[in-house]
C-alpha cells in the first residue's frame, strides 16, 4: 500500500470536515484525526498537514455567511479565523503529544525557485525538530491574482517543494466516481488512475463538488502536478473516524500514481530553468566529497564564472574543465569570491551576517 511506503506525507483537510454546514466545529473528527497522526509518527513518518478552515472559523467567530464575503473582507476574517484553527488543533494535538508549527505560504512561496528552496529547507528543519508543520495559504495577504484560491492545489505544491513521497486530499467524497454516485447506481470508484486523460478530466468536471473551495476540477489539477513530482495522490473520504487508518485497513479511496520517480522529478526542477547563470570550478578535494553525497562547501571552490542570484542554477566543474554535476546556488556569485577556498566558519565573518554553510546542498544537486 503507497501510504505504508511513504516515508514524507501531506495529509489535505477541507473546512467541511472540521466544521458542519451548522458551523458546528467537529472536535471529534479532530480528536480522532490526531490518532492518525500520532500512529504516522509512531512509524518515524514526517508528516504535513494543510488545513483550510481560516475563513470558515473567522465566519462562525464573526457570525458571518462565508458566501456573502467580499474579498477585502475576507482577508481580515482569514486572519481572525486562522489562529482560531491554530488554536483548535493545538489544543486537540496536545492531549496526543504532537507538536504543531505553522506555515503560511503564498503562490510566490512555491513558484519560485529561491523561496521554495527556503521552504523546503524549513520543512526539513522542523521535521528533525520532531514537529508537524500545519500550513495554509496566506490568505490575509494574498489577492486574487497571485493565490492558489483552494487548498487542493497549495497542497500539491506543498507536497512537490517538500519532496513528498505520498499526498492525501481528505474530502468529503469517497475518490473518483465513473459516474456521480448519487445519481447513478452503477457507478464505480474508480481505484487506480495512471493517466488523466480527456475521458477523467470529463468524469472530474460533472462529479459532484464538496461543500469547501475545490471540488473536483482542483483535485484533477493537483494530482497533475503531483504525477510529475514524483508522488502518489490519493482523493479519499475524511469524513469516517480515522480516516488515515480506513486508507491504509480497506484502501476505499482512488490513488493517482506518478509518471515519473521523485529523483528525477527533482532533477528536472533543479536543470528546468533556461541555461545555466554560472560556473564554479572546484578541487579534486570537494569532487571526492560530491562523489560521497556532502554538499558542495566555500573550501573546495577554486574559481567563479558568471554573475547569478541565490537559488539559480549553475554548472561545477572539476579543474579541468569538466562538468561534473549541476545545482541551485544556495548564495550569489558576489558572495562566493567572497568566500572561496575558505573555511565554512568563516563565512558569517566574511559576509559579516549569518548565512548557510553550504555553496550548494546536496539535495539541491545533481550529478551529470
Ligand atoms: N485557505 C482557505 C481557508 O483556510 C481555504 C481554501 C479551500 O477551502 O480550499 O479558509
Amino acid at each position: 500500500m503507497y501510504l505504508n511506503s511513504s516515508k514524507k506525507i501531506v495529509i489535505k483537510i477541507g473546512s467541511s470536515l472540521l466544521i458542519n454546514d451548522k458551523k458546528i466545529i467537529r472536535k471529534k473528527w479532530l480528536s480522532e484525526f490526531s490518532r492518525d497522526i500520532k500512529q504516522l509518527l509512531d512509524e518515524k513518518k514526517n508528516v504535513i498537514i494543510v488545513s483550510s478552515g481560516a475563513i470558515a472559523l473567522g465566519c462562525k467567530k464573526l457570525n458571518l455567511n462565508k458566501k456573502n464575503l467580499k474579498l477585502d473582507k475576507s482577508q481580515a476574517v482569514a486572519s481572525i479565523g486562522q489562529i482560531e484553527l491554530m488554536n483548535l488543533f493545538k489544543k486537540t494535538f496536545s492531549s496526543k503529544k504532537i507538536n504543531l508549527s505553522q506555515i503560511l505560504l503564498t503562490l510566490e512561496d512555491t513558484e519560485k525557485r529561491r523561496r521554495a528552496i527556503n521552504a523546503k529547507r524549513t520543512f526539513d528543519n522542523l521535521f528533525k525538530l520532531g514537529f508537524v508543520p500545519i500550513v495554509n495559504e496566506n490568505d490575509s495577504i494574498a489577492t486574487t491574482e497571485i493565490k492558489y484560491g483552494d487548498n487542493d492545489r497549495l497542497a500539491s505544491r506543498v507536497a512537490q517543494i517538500s519532496g513528498a513521497d505520498c499526498l492525501i486530499l481528505l474530502s468529503d467524497v469517497d475518490g473518483l466516481y465513473t459516474k456521480n454516485p448519487k445519481i447513478s447506481k452503477d457507478a464505480k470508484l474508480i481505484k487506480e488512475i495512471k493517466n488523466i486523460d480527456q475521458e477523467i478530466e470529463k468524469i472530474a468536471t460533472k462529479s459532484i463538488g464538496e461543500y469547501g473551495t475545490g471540488g473536483m476540477k482542483t483535485k484533477i489539477d493537483a494530482a497533475k502536478v503531483c504525477q510529475t513530482s514524483g508522488c502518489v495522490m490519493a482523493i479519499a473520504n475524511g469524513l469516517s473516524v480515522r480516516p488515515i487508518k480506513k486508507i491504509i485497513d480497506q484502501n476505499i479511496c482512488t490513488w493517482f500514481l506518478p509518471k515519473i520517480s521523485k529523483l528525477d522529478a527533482r532533477k528536472k526542477w533543479i536543470i528546468s530553468s533556461i541555461s545555466p547563470k554560472g560556473e564554479l570550478i572546484v578541487d579534486d578535494g570537494a569532487i571526492n566529497a560530491l562523489k560521497k553525497g556532502k554538499s558542495l562547501l566555500a573550501a573546495g571552490i577554486k574559481k567563479i564564472n558568471g554573475n547569478f542570484y541565490k537559488g539559480d542554477h549553475i554548472k561545477i566543474l572539476d579543474i579541468n574543465m569538466k562538468e561534473y554535476a549541476r545545482g541551485l546556488s544556495s548564495f550569489t556569485s558576489d558572495e562566493i569570491s567572497k568566500i572561496k577556498g575558505q573555511h565554512s566558519n568563516k563565512i558569517n565573518e566574511l559576509l559579516g551576517y549569518i548565512s548557510k554553510s553550504e555553496v550548494v546542498h546536496k539535495d539541491d544537486m545533481v550529478e551529470i
